[in-house]
């Protein structure tokens, strides 16, 4: 089996080593002695999605953001067949906003790609914390990192983390966290996510490589290391198996 991974325009959008994820990918695909090759994607580069398994999309400033949405409105018909026809994406805080109809700023608004119908409006204070949160599909707790201004309204569609136990997560008002939509995970957790999430990096691997190649077995990996950083992080947010009130909101 081989995975291609597709990282869009990783010189803008890599805040607080959103590379790690790419990491994460390539070590547990690599330990099972799955195929990998990462092309990393600059700003003018035609991306080739049809030879794609798995894209990721990092975080940024506002700055940067605005100069990928850009670029990214050039080539949104084909991220929209691929996302459409189950294509797997990974999209990081930045890249999960223009994944949306818009972000909205003090500064103006900045067209997202709608592919999935969601909208942010930035807003203060900035939402800074450590989360943990729940999703029934996995195992056990997503934890991560969050700092962003933007609130992420995601309507009807499905949050990644449906009850954020410590953090403010989309919004801080509605509990939820990040978005699933067919393939996509979006999210504003940065870390890295990944290593601290073995489970998420596995859900990613297993939707893109099924796409490709139909019902596939992922052979289990030691992830004692892992679920010791991911642990560390409950740890920290929470005493006795209660969490400590949410981050400032
Ligand atoms: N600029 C966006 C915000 O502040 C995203 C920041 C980020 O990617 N961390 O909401």
């Amino acid at each position: 089996m081989k995975l291609n991974i597709a990282h869009l325009y990783p010189d803008l959008l890599n805040l607080y080593g959103d590379r790690g994820n790419i990491q994460s990918l390539v070590m547990r695909c690599r330990w099972r002695g799955i195929d990998v090759q990462v092309t990393e994607y600059r700003l003018d580069d035609p991306v080739d999605f049809s030879g794609t398994d798995l894209v990721l999309l990092g975080g940024g400033s506002d700055r940067e953001q605005q100069i990928v949405c850009t670029r990214l409105r050039k080539i949104r018909e084909d991220f929209h067949a691929y996302v459409e026809d189950g294509g797997t994406v990974l999209a990081i805080c930045g890249g999960y906003q223009l994944l949306g109809h818009y972000y909205d700023t003090p500064d103006g608004r900045m067209d997202g790609l709608s592919l999935i119908d969601l909208y942010t409006e930035q807003k203060s204070p900035r939402l800074i914390s450590n989360v943990v949160m729940e999703n029934r599909e996995f195992p056990y707790e997503i934890v991560g990192f969050e700092n962003h201004g933007g609130r992420t309204y995601i309507g009807s569609n499905k949050p990644f983390g449906s009850r954020v136990l410590y953090g403010n997560g989309n919004n801080g008002e509605d509990g939820c966290e990040g978005v699933m939509y067919k393939n996509v995970i979006g999210t504003y957790l940065h870390g890295p996510l990944l290593p601290k999430n073995p489970h998420v990096s596995d859900w990613l691997l297993m939707s893109a490589l099924s796409r490709k190649y139909g019902t596939v077995r992922l052979e289990p990996l030691d992830d004692t290391l892992e679920k010791r950083a991911n642990q560390y992080i409950i740890r920290k947010c929470s005493v006795g198996g209660s969490f400590y009130s949410r981050a400032i909101r």
